[in-house]
């Protein structure tokens, strides 16, 4: 599924509300420097065209979407990043937060600004920093395990958990973790995410990242690998009861 607009919706969130969000990658294909067997945009395509929507674009789309909700009853909750790929990826992501918090804070100052990222571009002062003045940063760690991780979300480039968790510590107490829990064969391989071993070191990394918040979902629609499986919403239950215990705010979405 791809998003052919720079703005779309407003869509009902399972985890943001009424959320309008922005597309800053192309419309015609996905791009993103992981290539999760889960992602909702499918696989990532070869065409080598690394075509972002350009700043000015994206700044007129959302002011002309805000002036035409100020009378509307779907009001947003959040103005979200999300879309075909990694948003940070854009090379004028920190402008674009600016000035979708000038937008914002004109049209819409109720709305909270987030960001759906795989947190893997955040070792740029840049783009931390323009993670830093947003509501919502919700970051992606789907295993605490690194080998696991590569198994699941395919990152195009050597990747390492104490990496992510060392690049994050700027977001400390602010972000939002954002876990994907699942099982299933891929490529011959079992993967199962929510076995013991896992969940301990997950919950590990949870206490060394400290969110404020964490989301734990599971498969919801068509993925691009076949053969796996979500889990139940009692599974995802007894895995966020874990981190409550320790104090964290653990959303879970079926
Ligand atoms: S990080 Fe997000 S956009 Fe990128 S492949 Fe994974 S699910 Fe898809």
């Amino acid at each position: 599924m791809l998003f052919k607009e720079i703005v779309f919706g407003p869509i009902h969130s399972r985890r943001l509300g009424v959320s309008l969000g922005i597309n800053l990658l192309p419309s015609h294909s996905k791009l993103c420097n992981f290539n999760c067997i889960y992602c909702e945009c499918g696989w990532n395509t070869n065409d080598g065209k690394k075509v972002f929507n350009t700043r000015s674009d994206v700044k007129n789309a959302l002011e002309k979407k805000l002036i035409g909700m100020q009378t509307s009853a779907k009001f947003p909750d959040s103005i979200t990043f999300s879309g075909n790929g990694e948003p940070t990826m854009h090379p004028e992501f920190s402008e674009i937060i600016d000035d979708t918090i000038s937008l914002r804070n004109k049209y819409a100052p109720t709305a909270k600004i987030s960001v759906l990222s795989n947190a893997t571009m955040i070792g740029k002062p840049n783009i931390v920093a323009a993670l830093q003045k947003i509501d919502n940063a919700i970051l992606k760690l789907d295993s605490g395990i690194t080998e696991t991780a590569v198994l699941i979300n395919k990152p195009q480039f050597d990747y390492s958990i104490n990496q992510v968790i060392e690049y994050i510590q700027p977001l400390k107490n602010k972000m939002v973790l954002q876990t994907m829990f699942l099982r299933g064969m891929y490529d011959g391989q079992q993967i199962d995410n929510t076995t013991e071993t896992e969940v301990a070191a997950w919950i590990d990394a949870i206490q060394k990242i400290n969110p404020r918040e964490i989301m734990i979902y599971t498969i919801d629609r068509e993925t691009p690998a076949s053969g796996l499986q979500k889990i139940s919403f009692d599974e995802m239950e007894k895995i966020a009861e874990r981190a409550r215990k320790l104090g964290y705010k653990v959303q879970t979405a079926k």
